[in-house]
């Protein structure tokens, strides 16, 4: 089976969002990389009334010129920073082919690079390193054999393992396992609609592509079998928005009880081909999904499930083989599903790689190189100023009982910060790579980090662990950790500019942290205590009150159809609650910090604007961006961020201060009346 890093929907939150910079009150120092003092005010649209349109207003004038890239399915200040990110690793990587490293780490970066360059020589070993596994599908004789199979790690199946800390004790690792292996996000198996029937047809011609390209002479029969298969598959498996429910997907039980659950899969087979072989205890995700997809095992034909097999293997290391499985990957993934119009350069998608799979090779490189010891100490006393303004706000809560209130301020006292890079990078010292074999080379990566998983089981649960690497223009929150982690790479601007005003800084990275913490109180994290535990610690009665306004806010993201012609696919409430209570508490709590931060002074006007207006202004800066129609549909219905125009203007609309700051009234598009305005944390 396939093996999934981030299994269950609460292991690890993302934010995409980021950083900012905490100097007090006086006028900031002359030279912000953006515009004067952090803000592009040349990109504003003055004409637009902040009040109709707050996005419009920040950012119209990029909006009405700015093109995507053809590359692209997106493009806005997490692209920009993030093209920024691979010219930096680029350059590393090209510094060290001119001189090759002796450091063993770096050699293999190099060499993981160097293969991937090397398009020759993966033109010419054609198909044939994939041939071992194709062979392998292909003499599968029996049920016992296609257990095998699917508990191969590599191969896709109707479930997949992850490895993570134990919700009931987050100190040791548990075996999870998870709904998985469909091509497309269950939604477009499922909704109806001309739009849909095209995706639908779409994918039978590219599983047909792939099939035609490992040799089958049936591949458009095939095709349709593999279709039919994950078809019915997606037909049991939860929804996106109900993967979320933290007590529904947390399901331990022993082997007997998972063999009683799943009787169609012959457990230790499967157990032994992934390298699990003595697991007694796992968790169950989506339970009726991982019944249900396992009875297919049954149902469906063993020739389908080699079919299925190999289209997926095929599909999953297109990119590794010759031209004509990668541009085929490429029409259907990209083209089809996002609406991108041109493959990225070959050199951007080599950084990628290396970055996803021997990322803190070269990270440890690129910290010492682009991120300042000064960064890392501006950041703490960013955090710790974001961590006392929430504080300041949980002692006043009025929704909130006195019990609650005692629980939550423990668990926002062990809340864990990194900033930056990990304290102990990762030893590659047992990967194998070459510079002339790609495919092996991340086959070997794949496994390697797969066995790193699997050996800790037995090991304390290593809380120095990070899942993104430096370079990433990114961050999360971890509720089985109560860790925030910020990698190096988002702290720089537009998030975080230690030259640029404060109120631009806790508008930005501020309110990018205060999102992270908020995602240890939002509707998923509030189900985890102190400890990372899964534990109760709401009385009945404050519980109410804050589903009550959890509520209030999914009827008001609802509401936004952002799609171009299309108003029947709509941003998802319940799908976007968790993202959106931290944007919200994350603004909040910013905007509570920057006051602190003045001390009762006044803050300095700059550029025409006051210090409220800067701070509101940089959260929708940090937000531009434009996206390709079916990149947004595909975001609204597979991803649990709202869009960022979305995202970039609402959570203000419900923050008093934004009103008084632009003078905002009813007769403006986007006036909440007080009692409408949502509050939470
Ligand atoms: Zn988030």
């Amino acid at each position: 089976m396939r093996t999934s890093f981030l299994l269950t929907a609460y292991a690890i939150i993302y934010v995409i969002t980021l950083i900012s910079s905490a100097s007090a009150v006086a006028a900031p120092p002359p030279k912000a990389t953006l515009g004067t003092f952090g803000i592009e005010t040349r990109q504003m649209d003055l004409s637009i009334k902040p009040g109709d349109d707050f996005y419009g207003y920040v950012n119209g004038k990029w909006l009405a010129k700015t093109t995507i890239p053809a590359d692209k399915s997106r493009y806005g200040s997490f692209d920009i920073l993030r093209e920024k990110s691979e010219s930096d690793l680029h350059s590393l990587l090209s510094e060290h082919i001119e001189s090759p490293p002796t450091d063993p780490t770096l050699k293999k970066v190099v060499d993981l690079y160097i293969s991937w360059m090397d398009e020759a020589t993966i033109e010419r070993r054609g198909i044939a390193p994939l041939r071992p596994d194709l062979d392998r599908i292909s003499a599968a004789k029996n049920k016992t054999d296609l257990m095998k199979l699917i508990g191969s790690p590599q191969m896709s199946a109707p479930f997949s393992f992850g490895i993570q800390p134990d919700p009931a004790n987050t100190k040791r690792y548990k075996v999870f396992i998870g709904q998985a292996g469909l091509g497309m996000g269950r939604d477009y198996y499922l909704n109806e609609g001309p739009e849909y029937d095209a995706f639908r047809t779409a994918y039978q011609g590219h599983i047909a592509t792939i099939l035609q390209l490992t040799g089958d002479a049936d591949s458009r029969d095939s095709a349709m079998e593999v279709f039919d298969l994950e078809m019915a598959l997606a037909q049991v498996q939860w929804s996106p928005a109900r993967q979320r429910d933290v007590q529904a997907t947390y399901n331990p039980m022993n082997r007997d009880a998972l063999m009683q659950l799943a009787p169609n899969v012959d457990w230790p087979v499967v157990f032994d081909a992934s390298g699990l072989g003595d697991t007694q205890h796992v968790v169950v995700g989506e339970i009726s999904a991982i019944a249900d997809g396992a009875a297919l095992l049954d149902l469906v034909p063993l020739n389908t499930w080699k079919k299925y097999l190999t289209f997926h293997r095929a599909s999953d290391t297109a990119s590794l083989l010759p031209k004509a499985f990668d541009e085929a990957n490429f029409d259907f993934k990209n083209r089809t599903m996002r609406g991108v119009k041109e493959q990225r350069e070959r050199w951007k998608r080599g950084v990628t790689l290396v970055d996803r799979n021997i990322g803190d090779g070269l990270g440890k490189a690129y910290v010492e190189k682009h991120f300042p010891p000064e960064h890392k100490s501006q950041m703490e006393q960013l955090v710790n100023n974001l961590l006392a303004a929430l504080k300041s706000r949980i002692d006043t809560l009025a929704w909130m009982d006195d019990a609650t209130r005692a629980e939550a301020l423990k668990k926002l006292a062990t809340f864990d910060p990194r900033i930056g890079y990990p304290a102990r990078w990762r030893d590659y010292s047992g990967l194998t790579i070459k510079p002339n074999t790609l495919f092996e080379n991340i086959q070997n990566a794949r496994q390697f980090e797969w066995e790193r998983r699997v050996n800790r089981l037995k090991k304390p649960v290593d809380r120095d662990e990070w899942h993104m690497t430096p370079p990433t223009v990114n961050a999360y929150y971890s509720p089985l950790m109560n860790q925030i982690t910020f990698p190096a790479a988002i702290l720089q601007p537009p998030f975080f500019d230690g030259s640029a005003d404060s109120a631009v800084n806790y508008g930005g990275i501020g309110a990018v942290i205060g999102h992270e913490i908020g995602h240890g109180f939002d509707d998923q994290g509030r189900e985890f205590d102190e400890n990372g535990q899964i534990r109760n610690w709401w009385t009945a009665e404050t519980l109410k009150r804050f589903s009550a306004a959890t509520e209030e806010l999914s009827e008001q993201y609802s509401a936004y159809c952002p799609i171009p012609g299309n108003d029947k696919t709509c941003v998802n409430g319940a799908l976007t609650m968790g993202e959106n209570i931290g944007d919200l508490g994350g603004m909040q709590m910013a905007y509570t910090a920057y006051r602190r931060s003045l001390e009762g002074r006044q803050a300095p006007v700059i550029g025409g604007f006051t210090g409220d207006q800067r701070f509101f202004m940089a959260w929708a800066q940090v937000w531009r961006g434009k996206s390709r129609n079916d990149a947004l549909l595909n975001l609204l219905l597979t991803n649990p961020h709202a869009p960022e125009m979305v995202r970039g203007q609402n959570p203000q609309r419900n923050i008093d201060a934004w009103y008084e700051a632009f003078g905002v009234t009813e007769d403006d598009a986007m006036y909440l009346h007080p009692e409408n305005r949502v509050r939470i944390w």
